[in-house]
């Protein structure tokens, strides 16, 4: 804020507002209906792409096992999104996230953690979850929370205008932080209802079955009346199921069979194809949470074993290494946590977790050089207020003061 000019400010609020006033108003794609909006669709598509990489990063990073997976997901992503009315640059991508999720960024951006995968039955239910995400990222949901919080923040962004360059720019900016909160945020029930309402008509247009859109609500509205907490702060934290959710999905599909669309496929033997490896490694999986959650309460020895039960299922899984890693970490052992961060990003070297492990061990053993490396390396994949402290205590020692000023500043923000 030491960048508010105070005389600057009515004008550019001023200027802020004539922007807002000429370019007002927007076609949604999906609905057909004009609205208030003014984040332009190049705006959203650079929100989306910029945003892409470090969401992925703070959600898992990617799915690494099985890549033929991703691919899957893409192609019956992209099968579906045909139909939305908006050839965005549609992406998808599988998670290496066990909590039942999925989300869309701005611009077609979407993911689907391996979580909710083992939870669907078959690729009609992939379908309808992808179609979901589809519609909020057409319909421009995301961008519409976007710009309510852009008019709220008015002020404060007429005043970046005036000192820091363009609107495009600034809006980009500004909007990025925000987007970085669109991963699990809440859209409100009429966003829901319409990605409901859409996302089940593309599902038959795309030659599905749209009953799946009815089996898959029923499946979270059961499994969010359960105990099962991690649902509950998953998939349900942004799109909260409901009886209603589902009665009108029933309505809907009553529609569409008056409409002809009978005779949909479901692929059930197609996702069972698909999704085999991941099944297999599911008890890989919970040996790995259970191993994690030991590790948060203090109980190495059973996190190690756990962890080791883990591996001896599935030593591709990166993510199980590095657990290892933190566990010896916890222990003191750098040694040895070196060698298993080492194993991890062997495996996949895409994420910033295994970097800043390896970059925390190196720093303790006094590795001032390599432990930079690894440290930036983390930083470029998602920059961390940990990573940034200890590359300023790092140019500190090395009698940079001038580089330590500026680690700490990056990390205090
Ligand atoms: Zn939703």
């Amino acid at each position: 804020m030491s960048q508010l000019r105070m005389p600057g400010y009515s004008h550019n609020l001023l200027f802020l507002l004539s922007i807002l006033w000429i370019s007002g108003c927007v076609t949604n794609p999906v609905t057909g209906e004009s609205e208030f909006g003014f984040v332009s669709t190049a705006q959203e598509i650079a929100i989306g792409e910029q945003q892409y990489g470090p969401s992925q990063q703070t959600q898992g990073g990617e799915y690494i096992v099985d890549p033929e997976l991703s691919d899957y997901v893409t192609q019956i992503g992209n099968n579906v999104a045909k139909f939305s009315n908006i050839a965005l640059p549609y992406e998808f991508v599988v998670l290496n996230n066990s909590v039942p999720n999925a989300w869309a960024l701005p611009g077609g951006k979407l993911a689907i953690n391996r979580g909710l995968l083992v939870e669907l039955r078959n690729e009609a239910e992939l379908a309808a979850v992808l179609g979901h995400e589809v519609v909020h990222a057409a319909a421009r949901h995301g961008a519409k929370q976007m710009e309510r919080s852009l008019l709220m923040q008015g002020a404060v962004a007429a005043t970046a205008i005036g000192t820091q360059g363009t609107m495009v720019g600034d809006t980009v900016v500004q909007g990025a932080s925000i987007a970085a909160n669109l991963v699990n945020q809440k859209y409100g029930r009429d966003a829901e209802r319409e990605s409901d309402y859409y996302g089940t008509r593309m599902l038959a247009q795309a030659g599905y079955d749209p009953y799946a859109a009815v089996t898959l609500q029923e499946t979270f509205l059961k499994l969010s009346q359960g105990a099962e907490s991690s649902w509950v702060e998953g998939l349900f934290a942004s799109h909260p199921p409901s009886a209603e959710r589902v009665s009108n999905n029933r309505g809907l599909v009553e529609t569409l069979r008056s409409e002809g669309y009978t005779g949909g496929d479901y692929g059930s033997e197609r996702f069972q194809a698909a999704t085999r490896q991941l099944r297999t490694d599911a008890q890989a999986y919970k040996d790995h949470d259970a191993a994690r959650q030991a590790m948060l309460d203090g109980d190495d020895d059973r996190a190690l074993s756990l962890i080791q039960s883990a591996l001896s299922r599935q030593s591709a899984e990166p993510s199980f290494h590095a657990l290892r890693g933190d566990i010896r970490f916890r222990q003191k052992r750098f040694d040895d946590a070196i060698i298993n961060y080492n194993r991890a990003i062997d495996r996949n070297d895409k994420y910033y977790a295994y970097y800043l492990g390896r970059g925390l061990a190196l720093t303790e053993q006094g590795q001032r050089a390599r432990a930079k490396v690894d440290l930036n390396a983390s930083v470029e994949l998602l920059p961390t207020t940990v990573a940034y402290l200890e590359l300023g205590k790092i140019a500190e020692a090395e009698g940079n003061t001038d580089l330590a000023a500026r680690y700490y500043q990056a990390a205090g923000q």
